[in-house]
């Protein structure tokens, strides 16, 4: 039934607008997103790098459908790389191709990704380019190789999803070329043929992924809130003899809070992703609608979660 409103919400601009305006929802969203604008995120950024954690800030939005929504998009993206370095925070940034136009052409995607590069570049930042639906797989890998080879690994890097049957072969290869891949076991609710949807099956892909990723890959970087894969990248770590500092944790702003401060106490660099914008609704909306069935009856839990202080971490990391 939440799923189903969530749903019927995207689609509608007037129901969006009713939503966003009920008090339990703007209450519940100004926990997962940082605020409206650029000047509320920068001030999250600040309160997280107080506390030892580094920020990746996402200005919220996909799909776009036309070229001054695009545009808009990666001004948005350049104008959060420039006050980042103004500012000297410790934050990179997040975009996704569809939010810089996939959907309407690849020439003008590839354009924004360009000008949102170059300004990385200029200031001495770095953009990851998120992973979305399937269909866009292929070709936001392809765009991906492109802006590697102009741009080079320390500007851009990548997100790959463990959940994805037929695309094992991703990591080994972006491993080898020395890729920065944030992994994730993966955030669409997608048919069966396409991803793994039992969660054993999907957690046992991404621990596979952890000991590949971990072990050989430059600037590794887990995203996830799930202590087991926190405990089992921490323990392949120490096998490869890795410091603890050269293995990055990464958690949405908001979710399991303690958990990221025990990491940072425990000496991993730990990193939330940090939504802002005013299609912030979107978001949260959108993780309500991506959680499958089972996710969706423990949200009331997850909250409840959220306010315990242990989080479920007892550190304990080799
Ligand atoms: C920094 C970051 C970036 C991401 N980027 C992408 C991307 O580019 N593409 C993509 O497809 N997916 C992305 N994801 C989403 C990811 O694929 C998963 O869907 C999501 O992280 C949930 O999986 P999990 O690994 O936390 O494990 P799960 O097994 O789903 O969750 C483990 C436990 O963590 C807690 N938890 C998990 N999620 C939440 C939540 N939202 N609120 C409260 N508690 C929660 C619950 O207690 C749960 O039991 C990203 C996730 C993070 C953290």
């Amino acid at each position: 039934m939440l799923r189903q409103l969530a749903s019927l919400t995207l689609h509608q601009p007037w129901i969006k607008k009713a939503a966003v305006t009920l008090p339990g929802v703007r209450d519940l969203a100004w926990r997962f997103v940082a605020g409206e604008d650029l000047e509320a995120a920068l001030g999250a950024v600040r309160t997280l790098n107080a506390r030892g954690i580094k920020a990746t800030l996402n200005y919220v939005g996909t799909h776009v459908r036309t070229e001054p929504e695009a545009v808009a998009a990666a001004d948005a993206a350049l104008e959060s790389l420039r006050r980042i370095a103004q500012q000297r925070l410790d934050a990179n940034v997040s975009v996704k191709l569809t939010h810089l136009g996939l959907d309407i052409s690849e020439d003008l995607c590839r354009a924004q990704l360009r000008r949102v590069l170059d300004g990385a570049r200029q200031g001495g930042g770095f953009v990851r380019v998120d992973m979305e639906e399937s269909a866009y797989v292929e070709r936001t890998l392809r765009m991906f190789e492109d802006a590697r080879e102009t741009h080079g690994n320390d500007t851009v890097g990548i997100v790959l999803q463990s959940y994805l049957r037929s695309r094992r072969g991703d990591l080994d290869g972006l491993v080898a070329a020395g890729a920065r891949v944030r992994l994730v076991k993966g955030g669409y609710w997608e048919a069966a043929a396409v991803v793994y949807r039992k969660r054993a099956d999907i957690d046992a892909a991404f621990l596979g992924d952890i000991d590949r990723l971990v072990a050989r890959g430059r600037h590794p970087a887990i995203a996830t809130h799930d202590t087991n894969a926190i405990h089992h990248a921490c323990r392949v770590a120490a096998d490869a003899g890795l410091e603890r500092r050269a293995l990055e944790f990464q958690m949405l702003y908001g979710v399991r809070p303690a958990l990221q401060a025990a990491l940072v106490r425990d000496g991993y660099p730990v990193r939330a992703y940090v939504p802002y914008g005013s299609r912030w609704y979107e978001y949260v909306l959108g993780c309500i609608r991506r959680l499958p069935g089972g996710a969706l009856r423990q949200l009331g839990e997850r909250l409840g979660e959220r306010r315990r202080s242990d989080e479920g971490w007892g550190g304990g990391c080799p």
